[in-house]
């Protein structure tokens, strides 16, 4: 893909699923990465596996719901590297699954925390280091969650449609000045936290059965949508929630 060959590549959530499937598609295209996430031990693998694979990467131990640390990984990434052309902010959690009239408080403030008070740490600190370096691409983790509801995870569907919303007003606030903001939107994709969220087997199955493709997502298929996002192919897009779902809000 154009344009991220050499790109100075935050990731957010890269120890594990998701985020640790696109840092590697990062680094297999050549990108810089600074892998961040609050799971040391699965954050150095990931730099580790990248580097047995040739590829480039930093760890940074990160809690994206402490601004302190998400200013940290900005700066380890201008440090390292010289500056910062894209970012996935990606680091998420399920949270616990209750009715809203039962939902603890404290559910409510930690997953809004980290989903969407991490985003917008994220965007704060991004922007401006990509701003000093002529601009670039940011693409921040929603879900179908983020396009439809599911009950019992009022917290998680808010903070999902809470990132849509951020990442329309910062796109519109600073594609003009070189830097693209978009949303991926993943279905049920086969992760650690799929497989902690199914109680049973049963879950699993009830997702496949509504997933019209028939099957689970794989980790590295919403990889590849992001690092399109983030490159040239991608030039005219910002603003943008891509649903990879597999057909499952389009019924
Ligand atoms: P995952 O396998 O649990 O990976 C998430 C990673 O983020 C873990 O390493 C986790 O560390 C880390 N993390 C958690 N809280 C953090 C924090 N405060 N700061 C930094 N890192 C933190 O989950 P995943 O399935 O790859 O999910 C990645 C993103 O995709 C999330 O935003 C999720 O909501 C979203 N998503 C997932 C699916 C899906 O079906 N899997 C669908 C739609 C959207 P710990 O393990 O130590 O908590």
């Amino acid at each position: 893909m154009n344009g991220i060959t050499d790109a100075v590549t935050i990731v957010t959530g890269a120890g594990s699923g998701i985020g640790r499937a696109a840092a590697h598609r990062f680094a297999e295209e050549g990108a810089r990465v600074v892998a961040a996430d609050v799971d040391v031990e699965g954050g150095e693998s990931t730099v580790d596996a990248i580097a047995e694979d040739g590829g480039e990467a930093t760890f940074v131990e990160t809690d994206v719901s402490e601004y302190d640390d998400v200013e940290a990984m900005v700066e380890t990434a201008v440090d390292t590297y010289g500056g910062l052309d894209c970012a996935f902010n990606n680091a998420g959690i399920e949270g616990e699954d209750e009715p809203a009239s039962e939902q603890p408080l404290e559910n409510w403030d930690r997953v809004i925390d980290v989903n969407l008070k991490g985003v917008f740490h994220c965007l704060k600190a991004e922007i401006p280091a990509m701003l000093d370096n002529g601009g670039g691409a940011i693409v921040n983790t929603s879900s179908v969650a983020g396009v439809v509801g599911f009950p019992e995870l009022s917290p998680y569907v808010a903070s999902k449609h809470g990132v849509i919303g951020l990442t329309k007003t910062t796109a519109v606030e600073y594609s003009g000045e070189g830097v693209r903001v978009n949303a991926i939107c993943p279905g049920v994709i086969d992760t650690p936290m799929v497989q902690r969220s199914a109680d049973t087997g049963d879950g699993i199955d009830m997702a496949i059965a509504a997933t019209p493709i028939g099957r689970l997502g794989q980790p590295p298929e919403i990889g590849d949508a992001v690092v399109w996002l983030c490159s040239e192919d991608a030039s005219f897009v910002t603003g943008e929630a891509m649903v990879v779902d597999g057909g499952y809000t389009s019924q």
